[in-house]
C-alpha cells in the first residue's frame, strides 16, 4: 500500500534555453546542464510564465528553471 513514487523527467532549463550558459557564464538556475529535472506531469512557472526571467538574478520562483517542482541534487 504504498503511494508510487512522483515522476521525474528531464526538461530544458528555461534560463539558458538548454544552453547551459547564460552570458558567456556558466547558467545558474541548471549549473550549466542544460536540463533539469522536474516532476511530471510538467507545469511551468506561473510566475515568470516559463522563461525564468523576471529579474536580473531569474526567476524566485522556479529559481530560473521556468518550471515547477524542479529537482535539486
Ligand atoms: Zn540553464
Ligand atoms: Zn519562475
Amino acid at each position: 500500500m504504498s503511494m508510487s513514487p512522483a515522476k521525474h523527467a528531464p526538461e530544458t532549463c528555461a534560463f539558458c534555453k538548454g544552453a547551459g550558459e547564460s552570458g558567456g557564464r556558466r547558467c545558474p538556475a541548471c549549473c550549466g546542464r542544460g536540463m533539469v529535472t522536474v516532476a511530471q506531469p510538467a507545469k511551468r512557472c506561473a510566475l515568470c510564465n516559463g522563461t525564468g526571467r523576471l529579474c536580473i538574478k531569474g526567476c524566485p520562483a522556479c529559481g530560473g528553471t521556468g518550471w515547477m517542482g524542479v529537482l535539486r541534487e
